[in-house]
C-alpha cells in the first residue's frame, strides 16, 4: 500500500503516519518528490484493514498495490525517475549516461587507455569485468583479485567511476571496496544469496536482465536487493536467448518503454551483449536511447581483434567515438541530453 500525504504534512505527521503502519507489523519507506511525499508500506496490507487511514492528520488518499514488486514499483516513488548517483553523476536525471570499457580487464595499460579514450568520447563510467562469468570452464575467467587492484588504480589515476561484475557473495564486500558500482549479470539475476548481499552493501548495483528471465522476474530480482536496504539499483537489458540465432541475443526494445512505466528505476540497455557483433552496437543504441533509456553499457576495446573475451561486439576507440557524436541526436530527440566533456576537458 502507498499513503500519499498532504502537501502541507508535518514532520511529526509523517512520524505518526509512520508509527501507526509500523505498530501493525509493516516497513514503511519515505519518498519525498518535489511536489508530494509518499509513504510506502511493506508487509501484509490485511494488517492495516482496521485502520482508518483518511482520517489521521496528513493523509490525502491511501492505494493498495497489486503488483507482486513494492518498492520497485512506480507508484512506489514520489519521482517519476529515482536517480542513482555514480560518481559525479546520476542515473535518471536528465542526462543519458554512458559506461564503456573492454569486456575483461586484461592489463592495467589497457584499462588506462581505454579508461582515456572512453572519457574523452563522453563515458561518465568505465566497465571491465575482474571476475568473468563463462559459459565454458576452459575460457579466461578474468584477473580476480588483480584486476580488482588495476580498477582501483585506474579510477584514481582517471577520476572515472568504475562497474564491475561481482559472482560470488563471498566477493561482494571485498569487490565493493574496489569499484563505485555493482553489476550483477545475466547469469547471476536470480542468484538470490548474491542479491540479497548486494542488498546489505551501499552500493549501486546494475541488474542485468536474465537471459531467460521476464520482466516480471527481473523486477522481482532488483526487490530483492531493495528489499535488504538498497534502493540504488539500475536495470540492464541486455538481449534474451529466443529461436533467434543471427543475433547473439534477442534486444528487447519494448523492454525499455515498459520498464519505464512499470517502475521508477533507471533503465539502461546493453547493446553489446544483445547484437553480439561490432556493427549492431550503434543502431541498438540509437533505438535503445530513442526509446527512453536513461543510459548504455558499450564494450570498448583498444584492440578488439586480441580481446581475452568479446571482441567480436567490442568497439575500438574511434568507433566508440563516432557512436557517440551520432547518439547526441538520438538523446536530444528523446528530451535528454548526451554527458559529453567540454573540448579541451
Ligand atoms: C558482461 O557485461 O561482460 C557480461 C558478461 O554481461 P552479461 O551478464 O549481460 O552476459
Ligand atoms: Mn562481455
Amino acid at each position: 500500500m502507498i499513503i500519499v500525504a498532504r502537501k502541507d504534512v508535518t514532520a511529526d505527521q509523517l512520524d505518526h503516519i509512520r508509527e501507526r503502519v509500523e505498530a501493525a507489523g509493516l516497513r514503511t519507506h519515505v519518498s519525498r518528490g518535489e511536489t508530494r511525499t509518499i509513504i510506502g508500506c511493506i508487509g501484509d496490507e490485511a494488517r492495516l484493514a482496521h485502520i482508518p487511514m483518511l482520517s489521521i492528520p496528513g493523509v490525502r488518499s491511501v492505494h493498495p498495490i497489486m503488483r507482486p514488486y513494492k518498492l520497485a514499483a512506480r507508484d512506489f516513488s514520489a519521482d517519476r525517475t529515482t536517480k542513482v548517483q555514480v560518481g559525479d553523476h546520476a542515473f535518471g536525471g536528465a542526462a543519458c549516461l554512458v559506461a564503456a570499457g573492454p569486456c575483461s580487464v586484461e592489463s592495467q595499460e589497457m584499462m588506462l587507455q581505454t579508461g582515456r579514450a572512453v572519457a574523452g568520447a563522453g563515458a561518465t563510467l568505465l566497465r571491465g569485468g575482474a571476475f568473468k562469468p563463462r559459459t565454458s570452464p576452459y575460457s579466461f575467467d578474468g584477473l580476480k583479485d588483480e584486476g580488482l587492484r588495476i580498477l582501483s588504480k585506474v579510477r584514481s589515476e582517471t577520476g572515472l567511476p568504475v562497474v564491475t561484475e561481482v559472482l560470488d557473495p563471498r566477493h561482494a564486500e571485498r569487490v565493493a571496496g574496489h569499484v563505485d558500482m555493482l553489476q550483477i549479470g545475466t547469469r547471476n539475476m536470480q542468484n538470490f544469496a548474491l542479491l540479497k548481499e548486494v542488498g546489505q552493501l551501499q552500493r549501486p548495483v546494475l541488474l542485468k536482465r536474465g537471459m531467460a528471465a521476464s520482466l516480471k522476474d527481473l523486477l522481482l530480482a532488483a526487490e530483492y536487493v531493495m528489499s535488504r536496504g538498497n534502493m540504488q539499483v539500475v536495470l540492464c537489458e541486455r538481449g534474451i536467448r529466443t529461436f533467434g540465432a543471427e543475433t547473439r541475443n534477442t534486444f528487447d526494445l519494448a523492454a525499455i518503454p515498459w520498464l519505464k512505466l512499470e517502475t521508477h528505476l533507471p533503465v539502461v540497455a546493453d547493446p553489446s551483449h544483445a547484437g553480439g557483433r561490432r556493427d549492431l552496437v550503434a543502431p541498438i543504441s540509437f533505438a535503445a536511447v530513442a526509446a527512453g533509456a536513461d543510459g548504455l553499457v558499450v564494450e570498448v576495446h583498444p584492440d578488439p581483434e586480441t580481446a581475452l573475451s568479446d571482441g567480436e561486439q567490442s568497439l575500438t576507440f574511434a568507433e566508440f567515438n563516432g557512436m557517440m557524436s551520432d547518439l547526441k541526436a538520438f538523446a536530444e530527440a528523446a528530451g535528454r541530453t548526451l554527458h559529453r566533456p567540454q573540448a579541451g576537458a
